[in-house]
């Protein structure tokens, strides 16, 4: 096995394989990215030191091809592999694969990404390890299961049904009577199987004001393991995160020292290694939290964990890969920022529908303590194929109202998307709104206030172009004629 890393290859695409280049750029290890076609003038492709093609633009053809990954590998002559987030980074074979054919492997190992892929075996092991877990039913066969859970234990709706290989917010049906139940159950699980490959159904109770909370976690092969504090992730669409801070405001001190105790706690039970984090459920109104699953690889969100630490997570996994022990112990690492991040999606604001197409200005956010992940650049096409996560904004501050500020400045006034449409309205809107400024919201505070959030809109930027130039020209008529005209 290598144990030094010169050249890196990069399993991803977009903002995921932007970010971990700018490492690399740091730590002078030469990049190599992999596209498919409708990627091949992509901003990732031209950001790295060397690209090599994979495949057709569906993933199953090319990002999530594991022997074109391979043989690129191979083709570049690199020394590891990091799988970024999403496509194969929880991909079990995948690891071990890489593993096998002598490539160092950046992230924890095969069998823990394989124990902690399943929500249902994940569960198991948090239970053992005295780690709260929702309610529920860990195996589902029918309809009827719930049924009988649901009078036995005497449980109240809504409840939740899940894929137990579900991520990223799919294969989860909210059941909110009896008479979904059927329905509910048979779209789980189709879900599950057409998605992930595996029908195995769960069933939770639905917790109804809850705030996501996680923590950042980071192990080495000497059985150090540290967390980075947590962030909060509450502001979902879908059960898909859309704003994420750090701190959280929900917590006070024991709680958050509890939350952390029961993360390294897990993390350690199932001999973690590199960076990964716990999720967790806190419901507002029992004030108790609950263990959600466990991301075995770098998270999108990492980065305000970076802004509030200080820290370089994707350079700590290049560390801990290569045998390294972690530089620091657990009192070493201090927190004294407030961070946040957006992810700028490109979708339409009202209904989240995907935006497809061509850039035609694309001006980045520039300021004191504003960092930007991104994925494209001003004349990129936007493919149909792939996730719709355009760029990461970040902000920090002495504390979360000076990053909420510097946000308003970034979503405000400083970004200009044009030529597709993207969600910084609605990003806008909700980090004005009353109840997020007071931390008063739980997940489902964009379905409870859409509405509300969508009347702020101001429309178009058309109307905003055509004003300008009409602001210029009386300007230009008021002074009257000019040398240079
Ligand atoms: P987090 O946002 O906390 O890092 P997510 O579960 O939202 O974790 O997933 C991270 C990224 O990976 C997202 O862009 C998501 O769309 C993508 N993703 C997650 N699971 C899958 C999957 N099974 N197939 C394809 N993309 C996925
Ligand atoms: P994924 O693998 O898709 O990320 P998670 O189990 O992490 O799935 O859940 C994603 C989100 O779904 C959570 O952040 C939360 O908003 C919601 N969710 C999951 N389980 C429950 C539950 N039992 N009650 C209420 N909301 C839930
Ligand atoms: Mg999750």
């Amino acid at each position: 096995m290598k144990k030094n890393i010169e050249k890196l290859l990069i399993a991803n695409r977009g903002v995921s394989a932007v970010r971990i280049i700018h490492t690399c750029r740091d730590r002078k290890i030469q990049a190599t990215t992999v596209f498919s076609s409708a990627d091949r003038l992509a901003h990732h492709v031209f950001s790295a030191e060397s690209a090599v093609h994979i495949g057709e633009p569906p993933p199953a053809e090319s990002y999530l091809n594991m022997e074109n990954i391979i043989a690129a590998a191979k083709k570049s002559d690199v020394d590891a592999i990091h799988p970024g987030w999403g496509f194969l980074a929880e991909n079990h074979v995948f690891a071990q694969m890489v593993k096998d054919e002598g490539f160092i492997w950046v992230g924890p190992s095969p069998e823990v990404i394989e124990s902690m892929g399943n929500k249902v075996k994940a569960k198991k092991i948090a239970k053992d390890a005295n780690v709260p877990t929702v309610p529920g039913l860990d195996h589902v066969t029918s309809p009827e299961d719930v049924k009988k859970w649901i009078k036995d234990e005497k449980i109240a709706f809504p409840i939740l049904l899940k894929a137990a290989a579900g991520g990223g917010g799919k294969g989860m049906v909210k059941v909110e009577d009896e008479d979904s139940i059927d329905a509910a159950f048979a779209q789980v699980r189709s879900e599950g199987k057409k998605s992930f490959g595996n029908d195995e159904v769960m069933a939770e109770k639905y917790i109804k004001r809850g705030k996501h909370i996680e923590v950042q976690i980071i192990a080495d092969e000497y059985c150090n393991i540290y967390h980075l504090f947590e962030r909060e992730c509450t502001i979902q669409r879908r059960n898909q995160k859309l704003i994420e801070e750090a701190p959280s405001s929900a917590l006070d001190e024991r709680l958050r020292v509890e939350l952390f105790e029961t993360a390294i706690r897990l993390m350690r039970k199932i001999n973690y290694t590199s960076a990964g984090t716990v999720e967790f459920l806190f419901d507002l109104e029992t004030k108790k939290f609950y263990f959600l699953e466990v991301n075995t690889r770098l998270q999108v969100e990492h980065g305000i964990t970076e802004l509030i630490t200080g820290l370089d997570i994707v350079g700590l996994m290049l560390d801990v890969a290569v045998g390294k022990k972690l530089p620091f112990k657990q009192p070493d690492i201090k927190a004294n920022r407030s961070a946040m991040e957006v992810r700028l999606n490109a979708e339409d604001p009202k209904t989240f529908n995907p935006s497809f197409g061509s850039i035609t200005r694309c001006q980045l956010p520039q300021g004191p303590n504003m960092r930007v992940v991104p994925g494209v650049y001003e004349g990129a096409d936007i493919p149909p194929y792939y996730d719709s996560l355009l760029m990461l904004l970040m902000t920090a501050g002495p504390d979360r109202t000076d990053a909420i500020k510097v946000m308003d400045h970034v979503l405000g006034r400083n970004i200009r998307i044009e030529g597709i449409k993207t969600i910084a309205p609605l990003l806008l809107s909700i980090i004005r709104h009353p109840l997020f400024i007071s931390g008063d919201f739980s997940t489902s505070f964009i379905e409870e206030n859409l509405e509300d959030l969508i009347s702020t809109f101001k429309d178009a930027s058309n109307e905003d172009e055509v004003l300008k130039i009409a602001r210029y020209l009386s300007e230009i008529s008021a002074q009257g004629p000019q040398a240079w005209m």
